[in-house]
């Protein structure tokens, strides 16, 4: 249902389309940026920017949040990344573009990919198309994931 991890091959692909998209919009490509972008493109699990600048620390030790905030959003605006939308204060980033819905998790805030391609394919009920144009359609589920509900038969036994 959800790919774990990105294997390299796709990895060097993602990042030659954020180069090029990068050069054509006159975004220049610094090694922050580069490193930021890669980061992400690794995550399969939709980091924070928080999440993220934890992660870079490790190899950029002077980077700070307020820059991979800022970063994130430019490449939002080129569209290069999307922001999730949770019903957290605390915006999630993924750069994976394809069309794609989530499942998230109440307990842990984890946040799944899945896809739907039925639902993709199925033209929207008619009042809705009149309601005005439709830039894309994700279906996002909320629950309680397995491990959760795991630990809280085990909460309630003790
Ligand atoms: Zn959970
Ligand atoms: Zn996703």
């Amino acid at each position: 249902m959800s790919e774990n991890f990105t294997p390299d091959s796709s990895l060097q692909q993602q990042m030659e389309t954020f180069e090029e998209t990068c050069r054509t919009a006159d975004l220049k490509l610094t090694h922050q940026r580069l490193e930021i972008y890669r980061e992400l493109a690794k995550a399969t699990d939709h980091p924070s920017a928080e999440m993220l600048h934890k992660r870079l620390q490790k190899t950029m030790p002077t980077l700070s949040l307020d820059t991979v905030y800022r970063t994130l959003t430019t490449f939002e605006q080129h569209h290069l990344v999307k922001k999730v939308q949770t019903v957290d204060s605390q915006a999630r980033f993924e750069a994976q573009m394809v069309q794609h819905h989530h499942l998230i998790c109440d307990s842990c805030k984890e946040i799944m990919d899945f896809h739907w391609n039925s639902f993709d394919s199925t033209p929207l009920p008619a009042d809705i198309r009149q309601w005005g144009t439709i830039r894309n359609k994700n279906v996002t589920i909320h629950g309680t994931c397995q491990k959760c509900q795991a630990l809280k038969k085990v909460k309630k036994r003790t």
